[in-house]
């Protein structure tokens, strides 16, 4: 009998992204069948998960950064040790029909190649592996078969708006910024923002990392070294416009001087009913979008007097592999410093701006020496004092 679900693995299922991929799929249960869930830290909701989809396989590191006691209790039951991927690349090597990579930084890069190198179909959030690694993902996928879809609403939007477009009449693309927790707040009193400040963010329910890094916009510039990769494209080609309300997620500019746009509600679940159904449409995303309701649309160009993360990003775009892999690095330290409190939100900017000009002739890279400059981007970090 054939199983006319798709299957489905999902890479870091505690997260933000992973709990909204399952949402989405629990609307379609006659679609989709979860085969594998993997977490990092979360193990009570990791563990209420397997209870609930029952996967074939499943993933959680016994050196989770936060390994509660109950762990042993965990592996030392039948039921789920059986089922226990020894590692994340194992598991993404399951032979999924999608398999979905929701994990949170570098640690995501292995998972994603052992999905390309069996050919399978990769849907991804992971950012940090796309710009660190965009290069070889696409060389994999080419070369395997598979496919690399976007999770990002951006992304997404733009590889909708490409589809079926001839590639030599594209002149640009345009990636749309909410500008983030702090878009409002006078350029002046930026600087000693805090954390908390910085979390609030006024449209999109995202992780704390990734809200922080929407409130410097290093994020929309990691999107634009992603859109680089995702959609072989030069910097100069990629734009980033302020859009406060995020109904307008991405653009693509044709030769012709005509636009294609995607609106909707800004909500995740469409790009990631884009994904799962690819290439299909989907049935039950997102309410339709009242254009009426909103009467005004705002469009600005970005600041980088107020947004010098994303300054630092763009010259990152036009420099090489090695400069991007310190850069998102270096955030991911700094980010999770200042969410400790030990820094203030104007010495992030400072800090990246430094590791910019430490790395920025390293040039580019293979993909196994990617956790070298990682590596030694965070320890120039930590060098300067950050703890
Ligand atoms: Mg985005």
């Amino acid at each position: 009998m054939s199983d006319k679900h798709k299957s489905v693995v999902v890479l870091g299922s505690t997260g933000s992204v992973g709990r909204q991929v399952l949402a989405v799929i629990d609307k379609h249960p006659d679609k989709f069948r979860v085969v594998g869930l993997s977490a990092f830290t979360n193990e009570q909701l990791l563990r209420e998960q397997i209870e609930k989809y029952s996967p074939e396989r499943y993933y959680f590191p016994s050196g989770g950064v936060e390994v509660q006691t109950t762990l042993f209790d965990f592996l030392d039951d039948d039921k789920f040790t059986s089922r226990c991927a020894r590692s994340l690349e194992e598991l993404a090597s399951y032979p999924a029909d999608i398999t979905v990579s929701a994990v949170s930084g570098i640690a995501g890069l292995w998972a994603a190649v052992a999905v390309l190198e069996r050919g399978g179909t990769l849907a991804i959030a992971n950012k940090e592996s796309i710009v660190c690694a965009g290069r070889h993902l696409k060389a994999l996928e080419k070369k395997h078969g598979g496919k690399i879809i976007p999770l990002d609403t951006e992304h997404s939007a733009i590889m909708q708006c490409l589809a079926g477009e001839d590639k030599k009449s594209v002149a640009s693309v345009v990636l749309t910024a909410s500008g983030g927790a702090l878009r409002d707040i006078p350029v002046d009193r930026l600087p000693k923002m805090t954390a908390k400040e910085a979390l609030s963010h006024p449209v999109w329910n995202m992780g704390k990392k990734i809200t922080i890094d929407s409130a410097t916009l290093f994020n929309k510039g990691l999107e634009v070294i992603e859109a680089m990769h995702l959609f072989s494209l030069p910097a100069e080609k990629i734009k980033v416009l302020m859009h406060r309300e995020s109904v307008v997620h991405g653009m693509a500019e044709f030769t012709d001087g005509s636009v294609k746009a995607l609106l909707s509600r800004p909500d995740m679940a469409l790009a990631i009913e884009t994904a799962l159904f690819y290439p299909a449409k989907g049935s039950a995303a997102v309410p339709p979008l009242d254009l009426a309701s909103y009467g005004t649309l705002n469009f600005d160009a970005p600041d980088l007097t107020r947004y010098p993360c994303l300054g630092i990003a763009l010259k990152a775009a036009k420099e090489s592999d090695g400069v991007r892999i310190a850069l998102s690095a270096a955030d991911e330290v700094v980010v999770d410093s200042f969410l400790r409190g030990k820094l203030k939100f104007g010495d992030i900017a400072v800090i990246l701006g430094k590791v910019f000009d430490k790395f920025r002739k390293t040039g580019d890279v293979e993909l196994k020496d990617i956790f070298g400059i990682d590596a030694a981007a965070r320890k120039y970090v930590y060098s300067m004092g950050v703890k």
